[in-house]
């Protein structure tokens, strides 16, 4: 595996791609790509949405190394397609009604309100918005069914 300071001297053609997705065991980019260890920097959450901290860690990447390509991947049957983020509130109130009042305007950014196709296109467009956007860099939206094993585009990407 090469360590960080041979990457950034790497010939990387045009830039690493960096996978966005989600969290779910089931639906590891590894695995279903095929990648090799170190192959693509991978950023995952709960739904694979795009939040603040995802541009976090996009920051870091993008400063360390060449970035040629986001890709943006949801999966089918993902959690973030059955609650809405009233839902998760209300679950969390019940649980601990102490701390109701501190998340009555968080948002978890789940997506049953909007739908798969949804979720991915306002994704992309804001990884597309983001303002340090490595110059060149494409940027894509997929969905990967967990049944078939097959990648699905939403987004073509904009080379
Ligand atoms: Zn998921």
């Amino acid at each position: 595996m090469p360590h960080i300071d041979d990457m950034k001297n790497m010939d990387l053609g045009s830039g690493v791609t960096i996978i966005i997705t989600c969290a779910d065991p089931r639906a590891n980019p590894a695995t279903y790509l095929g990648l090799n260890p170190g192959e693509c920097p991978t950023i995952r959450n709960a739904g694979g949405r795009v939040t603040p901290e995802v541009f976090t860690s996009l920051e870091l990447i993008s400063a360390v190394m060449p970035v040629g390509m986001l890709v943006l991947i949801h999966h089918t049957d993902c959690g973030g397609l059955y609650v809405t983020d009233d839902d998760v509130r209300s679950a969390l109130s019940e649980r601990n009604p102490e701390h109701k009042d501190g998340i009555k305007d968080k948002t978890w950014h789940s997506y049953k309100n909007i739908g798969m196709d949804q979720s991915i296109k306002d994704d992309v467009a804001k990884l597309k918005a983001w303002k340090f956007l490595p110059k060149g860099a494409a940027v894509a939206g997929y969905v990967i069914d967990i049944k078939t094993g097959q990648l699905r585009n939403v987004v073509e990407p904009n080379f």
